[in-house]
């Protein structure tokens, strides 16, 4: 059965937001609630309410985005308890992580920490403690901004999502996930169960790094992803995925091209990070300009390949 209620009696702490205004004197303002028991349930409430509905997992991104909107839904549904959408776990088919798992969560995984090691390394630049235990995979893919810290290690490792909706369950890779700033291809009436890196890229060698103007609370400037596989000395299945360098995380695919089947080197990397500055399309802004970020992307890229390089040698 739902559960229902009106936000944020529902969530137990009605005070604390009612009251809670930002600098530009915005407040939450009250809407239905429901925590649905079943992702079917989930689908079922947000086929019936369409446009009127909207999701919500720890809320870390939306009750942000909620405050300073000027329209509010009608439902809000809650996904964050749903047992279908939790859970780490090795499947027959890879490294099987639900939606709702929360940047803690996949830091604090053994299983994690042995197959696809650098998902906590960009876990562990997200915000802080607090949005790390609240925050959920699934959210922070669904939000899709430019800069979001899972989507490099997940493009790298050839992750596939499952979403479940209105006509049933299908299965893409992230890549056509992500469709630009903020966008998806979720539909109407969808929600993102899992996330699944295949059996093949589990184990190889991967490498995650994010450059902000601080160390932790910090959006990335640049981050970057890398995993590779060595076959008689030679380099085999090198993927390089940049991260607020486009309107989505891209592949440098040009430059995964020359290292294939190259025996690697500190000159071919360089060459490498070289032609990834030329595949990305930074933008000056407050933050930084193009050409810091191109910086960051050549040194970014070296550092994966070379961090990516040790862990498929067996060293790290
Ligand atoms: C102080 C602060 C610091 C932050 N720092 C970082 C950072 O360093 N790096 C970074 O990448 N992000 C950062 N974030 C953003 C945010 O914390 C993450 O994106 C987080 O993972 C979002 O997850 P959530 O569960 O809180 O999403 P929510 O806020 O609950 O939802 C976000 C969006 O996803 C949708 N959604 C959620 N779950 C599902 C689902 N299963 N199916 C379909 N739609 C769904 C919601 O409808 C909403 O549109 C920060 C946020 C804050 C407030």
């Amino acid at each position: 059965m739902p559960r229902f209620g009106l936000f944020p009696a529902a969530f137990g702490h009605s005070s604390g937001f009612n009251e809670d205004r930002d600098d530009r004197g915005s407040k939450l303002k009250p809407f239905e609630y429901v925590a649905p028991g079943t992702a079917d349930e989930a689908v079922a409430i947000l086929t019936k309410n369409g446009l009127n509905a909207r999701i919500i997992a720890g809320g870390t991104d939306y009750l942000v985005e909620l405050k300073h909107s000027s329209s509010v839904p009608k439902v809000v549904v809650d996904v964050s308890k749903l047992s279908e959408l939790k859970g780490i776990d090795l499947t027959e088919q890879g490294l099987r992580i639900g939606s709702a798992v929360t940047h803690s969560e996949i830091m604090a995984s053994p299983l994690v920490a042995e197959h696809a090691l650098a998902m906590q390394e960009a876990a562990l630049t997200v915000g802080a403690v607090q949005t790390r235990n609240l925050g959920t995979l699934g959210g922070n893919l669904v939000t899709c901004v430019p800069s979001l810290d899972s989507g490099p290690v997940l493009v790298a490792l050839d992750a596939a999502v499952t979403l479940a909706g209105p006509k049933g369950r299908r299965t893409m890779p992230l890549t056509e996930f992500f469709v630009g700033p903020r966008k998806t291809a979720l539909e109407s009436g969808e929600l993102l169960v899992e996330i699944l890196i295949p059996k093949e890229r589990l184990g190889r060698g991967c490498s995650f790094r994010k450059f902000g103007l601080r160390k932790g609370q910090a959006l990335a400037l640049v981050n970057a992803a890398a995993s590779l596989d060595l076959d008689k000395g030679k380099l085999t299945d090198v993927r390089i995925a940049l991260g607020a360098v486009a309107p989505t995380v891209i592949r440098a695919v040009t430059a995964e091209k020359l290292l294939n089947g190259k025996a690697p080197s500190e000159d071919l990397f360089a060459e490498a990070a070289d032609i990834a500055v030329s595949e990305a399309k930074p933008i000056n802004d407050f933050r930084a300009s193009a050409d810091y970020r191109r910086d960051l992307i050549r040194a970014g890229t070296k550092r994966v390949l070379a961090e990516a390089l040790t862990r498929a040698e067996g060293k790290s």
